[in-house]
């Protein structure tokens, strides 16, 4: 058992079968061919996550939030399985990560992502693209790797709003605004390829697209109704509703309430990704 704030978190080493997942659904719409995920579980335990509502987060034992496995064996099957699908002429356009955060707490001990990092370095040439999407500023550890990957990679800080007040309220064990906002702006600084990712998006301020200028030129927008897979079914499912309601936000939670969000980025970004449209980039 490992602290987190009050919190314990049950972590254990574990032997996957695999490591690249094959993408469908949104990922697929975005471009990607495969997800990857060092760990399983995550210890930021967002209220709002997807995840929890899967069958082996909702019939595990343990609370979702309150575990993280270490796939131990990540790195060798990675290394395995890049070669592997391009023998098979398969396009390597990886999302990591869409069921973990690849800069848990525990990544610093393990250096699990960053051994993942390395081994896509020495098969770089069979690497098409790869999206590394975090909420942690542990991500500034890796920008030597970074670079090296130029501009086949692109660094994703998920900052789904610029308040920390509701970030306290919605994802409380998730590291603070502020620490996203910086450590994204150190990337960005060190010339590696970077957005903001709203994702989903929560309530938040006018100021958003100014305070994420300063640190990125590229933005992505997402709410409940696309991010969550189901249409928002999950996410309904998980209670959020109730707790915009109870907030007095709802009309924060309503399908078309990113259109407010998008109109206030457009002002300051040429490219905005918004998921919701299903639609890759959307130019002004
Ligand atoms: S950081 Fe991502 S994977 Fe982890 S709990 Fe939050 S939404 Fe889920």
């Amino acid at each position: 058992m490992r602290p987190k704030g009050g919190i314990y978190i049950n972590s254990k080493d574990i032997h996957s079968k695999s490591i690249l997942t094959p993408a469908n659904g949104l990922l697929t719409s975005s471009g990607f061919t495969f997800s990857l995920n060092p760990y399983t579980g995550c210890a930021f335990g967002c209220s709002y996550c997807y995840v929890r509502e899967m069958p082996a987060a909702k019939y595990r034992d343990e609370e979702w939030g309150s575990y993280v496995d270490i796939k131990v064996n990540a790195a060798s099957l990675l290394e395995s399985e890049v070669k592997k699908a391009k023998k098979k002429d398969q396009v390597l356009s990886i999302f990591m990560s869409t069921a973990t955060d690849p800069y848990q707490g525990i990544e610093a001990k393990t250096k699990l992502t960053r051994s993942l990092l390395e081994v896509m370095l020495s098969l770089k040439e069979d690497i098409t693209h790869l999206m590394v999407h975090t909420r942690s500023p542990l991500v500034t550890r890796d920008i030597d790797l970074f670079q090296e990957f130029g501009e086949k990679i692109l660094i994703s800080m998920s900052i789904e709003t610029d308040l920390d007040k509701m970030r306290k309220i919605f994802t409380p064990s998730a590291p603070p605004i502020t620490a996203r906002l910086n450590a994204l702006k150190t990337i960005t600084e060190a010339g590696v390829p970077t957005r903001a990712s709203i994702s989903p998006m929560l309530p938040l301020s006018k100021n958003v697209a100014k305070k994420f200028k300063e640190v990125t030129n590229q933005v992505a927008l997402d709410d409940f109704f696309m991010g969550d897979g189901s249409r928002g079914r999950r996410t309904e499912q998980m209670g959020i509703r109730k707790k915009y309601e109870q907030l007095g936000l709802l009309q924060w939670y309503e399908p078309g309430a990113y259109k407010k969000v998008l109109a206030i980025l457009e002002e300051e970004f040429d490219n905005i990704d918004v998921f919701h449209e299903q639609t890759q980039f959307r130019q002004k």
